[in-house]
């Protein structure tokens, strides 16, 4: 039996409890479930630990206790029935990215989901059934072989599940909608160890639920994707202009994407050029206006697509091209690398205003973090054919994301007042918000703001919770139990 108290001795681990406090478990324990997994088992120092427990945002850096990688549901449901009878913290892994660090409890168990990579795709049936561990890269690359995509995000070291749940936006959000309005299936395993198919007519409440309500609801093995013909050529990169042209860059953007056809994408940034081999010197650190544009469509129309945009004329550089849609999806990796300290707060907004768009050049030019962006990305279209209560991801009126994505190194010594300076930015778009994705939460965003994100759909999640996940096992996320309560 596991100890709730007293000294922990040298052969003792002492892991978070579920309520609050610590948990001992002593060697026996411990080798009782190494015993009955078919998968491993880790601890701190041990081969592999370090890049198991690794997060993209180093500010939300911490450790679990144990690190259990499990090879079937089976060990999965071993792993959670442990959890329980000793009252354990539990954490799941995708892929890495969630900006909160949702993944690792401290002090908890994780769940390691990463090595679940095994993808199929039946190109005739247009369905991908992809293993819970995969990153984006690895479903595109193997959608792509058959010319086919579903709506992914823009990172391709991006883990599929952490994503999928949350709801899922990428450049093909205007064609085809949420990520979510592309999963057809999922396999999972609840908390009470049951492995379940939630599909529209299987377990419907559970699937509406995980149509974008997080990892609240079980661990995820397998999720099936309907796809579409995509590429396996597009148009698209960077483009750029200096930043005092900002006033009509932003109103063509305004123009540019009230007209243009969903098969085009554009996500305007304001920020800093990097020194990279591409950006003429002289460019190098001055602020810029620049472009990321992905067009899907009939590549014999790009140049009429895109005649909005060239005619803004003489950028400082133009990467626009045709290529293939993987590049395009691995396009931006090296904008974030991992390790770095992340803080970013968005909102969704469903017009550009005047006072919006004076209110982005401001901030752009006032923003004293060297490596920060104000994004504004375009995602009006298909999702906003839906009804509201289509998934629990709502946000069905948003027709773009509003980002300040402040990036720094680990010993950045003004992080504290770049930091202040992200919120301060926030408080100034926030007026014009109609949402917000629970995807881009910070670890310091509270339950208003996950009620924000649902909206009139957190009652029904809050039920669906209570009935499948009714002790909480799975509150290491945006939890919909504090939130709904
Ligand atoms: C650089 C960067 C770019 C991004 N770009 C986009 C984008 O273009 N579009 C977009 O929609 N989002 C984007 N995001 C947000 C991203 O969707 C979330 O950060 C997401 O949580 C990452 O998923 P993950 O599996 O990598 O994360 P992890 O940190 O591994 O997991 C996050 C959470 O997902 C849940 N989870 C993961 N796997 C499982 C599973 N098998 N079963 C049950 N629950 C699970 C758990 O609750 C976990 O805490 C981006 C994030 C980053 C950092």
């Amino acid at each position: 039996m596991s100890k709730h108290s007293g000294e922990t001795s040298a052969a003792e681990l002492e892991l978070a409890g579920l309520q609050g406090g610590a948990v001992k478990l002593g060697e026996p324990e411990l080798a009782t479930l190494a015993a009955r997994l078919s998968g491993t088992m880790l601890r701190a120092g041990e081969d592999g630990w370090d890049n198991a427990v690794a997060l993209w945002n180093g500010m939300a850096a911490r450790q679990p206790a144990l690190v259990l990688s499990p090879h079937t549901a089976r060990d999965i449901a071993t792993v959670l029935a442990f959890a329980r009878e000793h009252q354990l913290r539990l954490s799941i892994k995708g892929g890495g990215h969630n900006i909160a660090g949702t993944c690792i409890a401290e002090r908890g168990v994780m769940l390691d989901m990463s090595h679940w990579r095994e993808i199929t795709v039946d190109a005739r049936a247009q369905l991908a059934h992809v293993g819970a561990g995969c990153l984006l890269k690895d479903v595109d690359h193997a959608t792509q072989q058959h010319g086919l995509a579903t709506v992914l995000g823009f990172v391709s070291e991006v883990g599929v599940a952490g994503l999928t749940l949350g709801g899922g936006l990428g450049y093909l959000t205007r064609r085809f909608g949420w990520t979510v309005d592309n999963l057809e299936e999922v396999e999972i395993v609840t908390a009470d160890g049951a492995l379940r198919t939630a599909n529209r007519d299987e377990n419907a409440d559970l699937f509406w639920a995980l149509r974008g309500g997080g990892g609240n609801f079980g661990v995820v093995t397998r999720l099936t994707f309907r796809l579409h013909p995509v590429g396996p050529a597009v148009y698209g990169g960077l483009i750029a202009w200096p930043f005092a042209r900002a006033d009509e860059i932003l109103a063509r953007y305004r123009a540019l994407t009230s007209e243009a056809p969903p098969e085009l994408s554009v996500w305007l940034m304001l920020f800093r050029a990097p020194p990279a081999p591409f950006v003429p010197a002289a460019w190098h650190g001055e602020r810029i206006c620049a472009m990321a544009v992905c067009y899907s469509g009939d590549l014999q129309r790009t140049e009429q697509v895109l005649a909005p945009i060239r005619a803004l004329g003489e950028p400082i550089f133009d990467l626009l091209q045709e290529r293939p849609y993987t590049e395009l999806q691995s396009y931006l990796d090296c904008t974030e690398p991992k390790g770095n300290h992340y803080y970013w707060k968005t909102e969704y907004t469903e017009e550009l205003s005047d006072a919006l768009l004076s209110t982005w050049r401001d901030l752009a030019a006032e923003c004293p973090i060297p490596e920060a962006e104000l994004g504004i990305l375009h995602l009006a279209g298909a999702h906003n054919q839906r009804d509201a209560d289509d998934g629990a991801v709502g946000n069905r009126n948003a027709r773009f994301a509003l980002g300040a994505l402040g990036m720094w190194e680990p010993h950045e010594p003004r992080a504290a007042e770049f930091r202040q300076w992200v919120r301060d930015a926030w408080g100034r778009f926030r007026p014009f918000s109609c949402g917000n994705y629970v995807n881009f939460q910070t670890a310091d965003e509270g339950e208003e703001r996950i009620r924000e994100s649902y909206g009139e759909n957190l009652a029904r999640l809050s039920a669906v919770k209570q009935s499948y996940d009714p002790e909480n096992i799975f509150r290491s996320n945006r939890n919909i139990r504090g939130a709904g309560s």
